[in-house]
């Protein structure tokens, strides 16, 4: 009996096992793939000054139009693309658009903003980062102040001293340092103090329930006061409701980034947005006055 159970056990499982192997070799595959047909596209949304309701950021957020699968969210190939190394030519592709972008959208006449992108663990950890980072602005003619680059906090607090000598790099040509998810890793508040950060990005867990959660309200709270003394500013991220933005407001946060104002939108929809009157949102009443 044990032993049919052990046979069924291994029939059973070998082939599982199997099946995941060539399920991420064949996604592996496919990603290379569509970094080769431009199946990759770069959707955008905008980070609001909280005191003035006009847009003075851009987050550059990846999205997968497979052929055949449609849009695939960055949730389901950018741990793979981590794992396999593909996310070192994905990601400068990325970052190469985006600042890109930003150029062709000032060169256009658009208000300047920056072009906040994302860093994944292993593009972050390349010696040549700088340098990579440095010619694509030469290249795109990006004004450095006009970037902004995101790691999570978990990346940043891995290995302290490479992320503070890699850190102090990029400021020092004037990018812009934001910790993405902040409060969702383990940051010792001492290394906080010693790194080169501009911004905090409250993760989206904490905004959910600000107004019903009287913890979460608290963190929020406090996170943006210890911001502000270690005189960084502070994004809140995930902002879905009218009260949301009132309380992140009435706390002092700087910016907010959510559905309430926009999702992530294709570029041309953003360009429409930049220059309809919506840059204004009708939360900020205030705000056309400065016109
Ligand atoms: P993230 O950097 O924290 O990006 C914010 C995520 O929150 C985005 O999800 C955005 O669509 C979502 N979001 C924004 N406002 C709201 C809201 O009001 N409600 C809700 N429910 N969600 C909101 P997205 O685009 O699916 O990206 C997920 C994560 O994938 C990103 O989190 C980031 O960690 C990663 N990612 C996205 N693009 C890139 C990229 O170009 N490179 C790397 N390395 N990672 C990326
Ligand atoms: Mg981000
Ligand atoms: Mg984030
Ligand atoms: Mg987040």
């Amino acid at each position: 009996q044990a032993k049919d159970l052990g046979k069924n056990n291994y029939q059973f499982y070998e082939p599982n096992m199997k099946d995941r192997i060539s399920q991420r070799l064949a996604l592996e595959h496919s990603i290379r793939r569509g970094l080769e047909q431009g199946e990759f596209v770069i959707y955008y949304q905008p980070l609001l000054d909280l005191s003035t309701g006009k847009i003075v950021g851009i987050e550059a957020l990846i999205r997968w139009n497979h052929p055949r699968k449609g849009l695939i969210s960055p949730a389901e190939f950018i741990p793979v693309a981590e794992e396999t190394g593909l996310i070192i030519p994905l990601g400068e592709w990325i970052l190469r658009s985006a600042c890109k972008r930003n150029k062709v959208w000032q060169d256009n006449g658009y208000p300047p903003m920056r072009m906040a992108v994302n860093l994944s663990a292993r593009q972050f950890q390349q010696q040549k980062l700088v340098k990579k980072v440095a010619r694509i602005l030469e290249e795109t003619g990006l004004d450095p102040r006009w970037l902004e680059l995101e790691i999570t906090e978990s990346i940043a607090m891995k290995d302290v001293e490479f992320t503070s000598k890699m850190l102090f790099e990029l400021q020092k040509m004037g990018i812009t340092i934001a910790i993405d998810d902040f409060g969702t890793g383990y940051s010792s508040l001492s290394y906080l103090k010693r790194l080169p950060i501009d911004i905090l990005k409250i993760d989206r867990s904490f905004i959910r329930d600000i107004i019903s959660d009287p913890d979460d309200a608290s963190i929020v709270k406090t996170i943006i006061i210890l911001a502000h003394n270690l005189k960084m500013k502070v994004t809140a991220e995930g902002v879905e409701t009218q009260e949301q933005l009132n309380y992140l407001r009435q706390q002092g946060c700087d910016e907010i980034q959510g559905y309430l104002f926009s999702k992530p939108l294709p570029g041309e929809e953003i360009e429409a947005l930049l220059s309809s009157s919506s840059l204004y949102h009708k939360s900020f009443p205030s705000s056309n006055q400065n016109l």
